[in-house]
């Protein structure tokens, strides 16, 4: 086995991570996800924003600044002046028929291929775009991405590294080539579920924090030391940054304008864009709807259990609360059922696209454990600090 992935990583200072283990008084969330912030009372900022939304945020203004904003883009020759990203999943196709038949623009949707497609997220995307929309799939390289996958899952313990890279450059790169000048999102992520809270009450992110919130500081340029070319890199780059300012792009959170709910984008995109849920709930969770597409993502979840003690159902309770949706009692109760479910569904498909071995993966999960995350009792590994036993 290479010896360089069972090296121990430095998790603490890799990710800035506070030494104690402390949850949020409201919802599972712990400070060990990168970038949160807790205030005096022992409260994440993603609960502080959640109920700044509710309580101040007045939402008929903000659909004003809305029309405003497509006003200013709106084409009317028949042109696209909007790019949405969208895998045909609910979040995307709720902005995506939002823009369309609400508010009268004309989008252009862009998908951004996964690593290894499910039936059912490329189902939810042929619904989706049977249900009225223009849609460009960008498909990289297969050898080329496959080799980005293993040597992300090895070197950064985040097989969705190059998945990430797409989902963020491509949307830039056929606005710049279709001079299309606005890209809207759905939910700015990192106000919406707790990190850097520099853009939560401004509409737009500035390109240039795309490298520190999405590529862990490493940007796909990282590979080119790994035996991966520049022009094997290509599709998963950022375009020009010149080119981006001088088609005047700006990039936008659809959750700025409009309440944001994952639930409530649910319910409506299974009324209007066909969105079908998967029969079974995914690994790691206990919910159906979230995050179907691809058949690595649950490694990418598995592997923030493993680094931050936050995996897959942490999240989803996280959030549900901060909706409204169950309480904290319910939110502790499914972390402890589900949090540390290995992503076995998948599991062969993993080894095989990756070419690795089941010692290989558990070796460079091992390597992700720092001491004061686990801790290792009769041959197991442990949580040092379970949410359930505080
Ligand atoms: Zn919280």
């Amino acid at each position: 086995m290479n010896l360089e992935i069972m090296k121990k990583h430095d998790v603490r200072s890799r990710y800035n991570l506070p030494h104690d283990v402390v949850f949020c008084k409201k919802c599972t969330v712990s400070n060990q996800r990168p970038r949160i912030t807790f205030d005096e009372h022992g409260v994440c900022s993603a609960c502080n924003y959640a109920e700044y939304k509710r309580s101040k945020i007045n939402w008929s203004d903000r659909e004003k600044e809305l029309i405003d904003l497509c006003n200013k883009h709106r084409k009317n020759n028949g042109a696209y002046d909007v790019i949405v990203p969208c895998s045909g999943g609910k979040d995307g196709s709720f902005v995506a028929h939002q823009l369309k038949y609400k508010y009268g623009m004309n989008p252009l949707t862009v998908t951004w291929a996964p690593l290894k497609a499910t039936k059912i997220g490329r189902k939810n995307l042929d619904n989706f775009i049977l249900s009225g929309f223009d849609n460009i799939l960008g498909t990289p390289n297969g050898r080329v991405t496959r080799r980005l996958t293993e040597l992300a899952f090895k070197y950064l313990g985040d097989p969705f590294q190059p998945f990430i890279y797409g989902q963020a450059n491509f949307p830039l790169q056929i606005a710049v080539t279709h001079n299309i000048s606005l890209i809207m999102y759905g939910e700015n992520g990192e106000v919406e579920y707790g990190g850097d809270m520099k853009n939560a009450f401004r509409p737009d992110r500035e390109i240039t924090d795309h490298d520190k919130h999405y590529f862990s500081g490493l940007p796909p340029e990282f590979w080119v030391d790994h035996g991966v070319t520049l022009a094997d890199l290509k599709p998963f780059t950022a375009p020009l940054y010149d080119d981006v300012v001088r088609n005047k792009t700006t990039v936008q959170f659809f959750g700025y304008y409009k309440f944001w709910d994952p639930q409530e984008n649910f319910y409506y995109c299974k009324e209007n864009t066909g969105f079908v849920p998967n029969t079974e709930r995914s690994e790691g969770t206990y919910s159906k709807y979230a995050s179907l597409d691809d058949m690595i993502d649950g490694f990418h979840y598995y592997l923030s259990y493993i680094k931050f003690g936050i995996g897959r159902a942490t999240s989803d309770a996280a959030h549900e609360i901060r909706d409204g949706k169950i309480n904290r009692e319910e939110g502790v109760a499914l972390v402890k059922r589900y949090d540390a479910e290995f992503p076995s569904k998948y599991y062969k498909e993993f080894l095989e696209y990756c070419s690795i071995t089941d010692d290989e993966v558990h070796a460079v999960i091992d390597s992700w454990r720092s001491d004061h995350i686990w801790t290792r009792e009769s041959g197991d590994w442990r949580l040092r600090h379970p949410i359930w036993s505080e």
